[in-house]
């Protein structure tokens, strides 16, 4: 039984296997061994988007560094706006984006200002060109204008001393350009991950091999590639090792000890799974797990001397759910980010679901609007282990529980999306 969950009945829970471990306990388990790296790089801001800031960022400096105006209009002093009927100023000069003006505003004076030009001295607010009437230098004013409107004031966005941005945040676009606001060129990042990974089956031709009898085209390789190149690690493909202890070994001598983490997938099925035991414990300390999900329930984890090893199921929709559960929150936490773990959320399911208790399941869903606006997940179709297209199909999966016992239309589900929201 597992370990951190005593208090369930697992009795009527016919796919509940009392070997297995909870996907829960996996993950803790992985996270208790890793550690984050310590080494960092300091590169230009360009080339931070998806990299994870190692130091946290204050502002020294304001943005904006003066009080400016939001709007194209005139800049006037609060107390010349009239209580009822207009008010008429005297049109003193102009301010500029860029070029500020020395101009001193006195009592019923006003000056032409334009959006992102520091308010002159003297001056308040800005009343938009839309709302005034000009005639020659005199500016007449109406009611319509509050104290302080249209104003940006210093420092707004970001102010001295302000922590910007977070050590361990993933950088975004947005994170980028308030790096530039703040006039930095270059920003401390942890250095990149090196991951390798091979996949392995006799049954198996990469790209661009003929197909013969009984052979299939390698996915995994491609699944894996695409997701790690997603992360920004450094990527060794290190291509198809065939089902044979002695180039099994080679490849774990290979990979042992030249990159953070080794990825393999397939060999773990009864028959297969002895020699890759093998081989594996000859290398390091290595797990061999049982995790209570569909799919992907065998798991084997371990480290090879410095590098982190991650034996994956064959089965392509397999390799895609472990590797969001368990590798992506390692690799994200290995390269020091705060945030792990996928975005969750509680949408109505609007297909019915077959689920037996015993396993956590992941099911692939697409998660969409329905006609009248809401957010509501329906499922992909087939739910085979084998059946790719459900994964390309799908955009989230929608995560039933250990005790789930099927679900209703309308019933509520955890979605667990693939992508982030930004
Ligand atoms: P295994 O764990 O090696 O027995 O693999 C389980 C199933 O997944 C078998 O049907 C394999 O043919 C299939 N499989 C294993 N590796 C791959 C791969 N790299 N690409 C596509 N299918 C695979
Ligand atoms: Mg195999």
């Amino acid at each position: 039984m597992a370990e951190n969950d005593t208090n369930k009945d697992y009795s009527c829970m016919d796919d509940y296997d009392p070997n297995s471990i909870l996907p829960d306990e996996a993950l803790r388990r992985i996270f208790d061994t890793i550690s984050t790296i310590t080494e960092t790089e300091s590169i230009p801001i360009r080339e931070t988007l998806g990299r994870v800031l190692a130091t946290n960022i204050t502002s020294e400096i304001n943005v904006p560094s003066g009080r400016n105006s939001a709007m194209d209009g005139y800049a006037i002093n609060a107390s010349d706006l009239p209580s009822e009927g207009t008010n008429t100023l005297k049109l003193i000069g102009s301010s500029f984006a860029g070029k500020p003006s020395d101009i001193k505003l006195k009592k019923g004076e006003c000056v032409r200002i334009m959006t992102g030009a520091i308010l002159p001295e003297g001056s308040d607010t800005v009343v938009m060109q839309e709302i005034v009437e000009v005639s020659g230098d005199h500016v007449s004013i109406g009611i319509d204008t509050k104290p302080g409107s249209n104003v940006r004031e210093a420092g707004e966005d970001l102010a001295i001393g302000d922590l910007v941005l977070e050590k361990g945040m993933r950088l975004t676009p947005a994170d980028i350009g308030l790096l530039a606001s703040l006039g930095l060129a270059e920003v401390h990042v942890f250095r990149k991950l090196r991951v390798a990974f091979f996949s392995t089956g006799d049954e198996l031709r990469s790209v661009g091999e003929v197909l013969d009898n009984g052979a299939i085209y390698d996915s995994n390789r491609y699944t894996l590639y695409g997701m790690l190149a997603r992360l920004g690690v450094d990527i060794v493909d290190m291509g198809v090792v065939k089902d044979d202890r002695e180039l099994m070994d080679k490849a774990f001598m290979e990979a042992t000890g030249k990159s953070d983490v080794l990825i393999t997938s397939g060999g773990v099925s009864v028959g297969e799974a002895d020699y890759v035991k093998e081989t594996l414990l000859k290398h390091g300390e290595v797990d061999f797990w049982k995790v209570a999900m569909k799919p992907g329930r065998p798991l084997t984890f371990g480290k090879l001397d410095s590098t982190y090893f991650f034996g994956l199921p064959g089965n392509p929709v397999s390799v895609m759910v472990t590797f969001y559960q368990f590798v992506q929150p390692a690799l994200k936490k290995m390269v020091g980010e705060r945030s792990t773990m996928p975005v969750m959320m509680k949408v109505p399911c609007i297909s019915k679901l077959k689920k037996r208790p015993g396993r956590v399941e992941y099911q692939r869903g697409i998660l969409e609007q329905d006609e009248t606006g809401r957010m509501v997940v329906r499922k992909t179709g087939a739910q085979g282990s084998g059946i790719l297209r459900s994964m390309a199909d799908a955009n989230c999966f929608i995560v039933l529980s250990l005790e789930n016992n099927g679900v209703q239309p309308d019933d509520l589900v955890d979605v667990q999306l693939f992508h982030g929201v930004v």
